[in-house]
């Protein structure tokens, strides 16, 4: 399901709206230089660009990890950029981030590390004791059964694959009930099989409702998976169309290097067909 969505990358019905957004770091980078956009829920957009374009800053801004310099990021109305204490601490609740090495704790269980999404709905007292409730036990192993790895819940992380692990990841995002999951790389350290499984189950999560927006290294796992393509260059949004229209012009477009003259720039490998999905 697709939200309309005009010229300038706003769609009328955004869960998340970025404006704007703006951040140089000490060293006189700007990472982003005016980005802007928006995601309906339900929607599977595909942040592409290359090394440095600013995917990990932007995603980094988007939660409030790092502070922007200018622009805003509203959530459910509710400005991360501006917002402190209680109010951000709300609007973060509504955003997951899934990392390229999971982050997930290797001794604890699949079970265990999920329920660390429900961190924001318990009080302190469970989570130091680590005595979650009946309910909190039950939707953690609901969101292990809805990535598919319900059998897998008392197995500690790190026995589990890069793809079993990732995962959990999106598990636990669930279990935080978060309106939008923002993933960054999250099949960089993947095999070909494991990463159309990690895909595959953020489709589902979209089509469930959440919004997800990706960073993705691949186009063509971007046009295969995604609905709406994002391409970022040096900080900068210099695409925002739907997957189908991404022709090689855009390409040339995004991954284009200043190169020296009379050299070829640096392409991503791009295979002219999507891989078959396995799930
Ligand atoms: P991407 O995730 O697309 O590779 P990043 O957001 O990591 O891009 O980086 C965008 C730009 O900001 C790059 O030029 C990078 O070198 C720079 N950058 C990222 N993090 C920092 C930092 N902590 N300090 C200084 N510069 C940084
Ligand atoms: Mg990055």
């Amino acid at each position: 399901m697709s939200a309309p969505v005009s010229s300038n990358g706003s769609c009328a019905r955004a869960v998340v709206r970025v404006d704007e957004l703006r951040k140089r770091y000490e060293a006189g980078v700007a990472a982003l230089d005016g980005v802007s956009f928006s995601v309906a829920p339900g929607e599977f957009v595909a942040v592409l660009g290359p090394s440095g374009a600013g995917k990990t800053t932007l995603f980094r801004c988007m939660t409030g990890l790092t502070r922007a310099d200018g622009g805003s990021v509203l959530v459910r109305g509710q400005d991360i950029c501006r917002s402190r204490g209680l109010a951000l601490r709300a609007a973060r609740q509504e955003m997951a981030l899934i990392f390229q090495q999971f982050n997930l704790v290797r001794r604890l269980t699949a079970h265990h590390n999920v329920l660390a999404g429900r961190l924001a709905h318990v009080p302190a007292w469970r989570v130091m004791l680590h005595r979650f409730a009946r309910p909190d036990r039950q939707r953690a192993l609901a969101c292990l059964d809805a990535v598919g790895l319900l059998e897998r819940a008392w197995t500690r992380a790190d026995q589990l694959s890069g793809g079993q692990q990732q995962r959990v990841a999106i598990a636990r995002a669930l279990a935080q009930e978060a309106s939008v999951i923002l993933a960054d790389e999250p099949v960089a350290s993947l095999d070909p099989e494991s990463a159309a499984t990690v895909l595959d189950t953020l489709r589902a999560v979209a089509r469930s409702g959440v919004a997800v927006v990706a960073s993705l290294h691949q186009v063509h796992l971007a046009v295969a998976y995604a609905e709406r393509i994002i391409a970022l260059r040096s900080g900068r949004v210099v695409e925002d169309a739907p997957a189908g229209r991404l022709d090689e012009r855009t390409l040339e477009q995004i991954y284009a290097r200043t190169a020296p003259a009379g050299t070829v720039p640096e392409r991503p490998h791009c295979s002219s067909a999507p891989q078959s999905l396995t799930l």
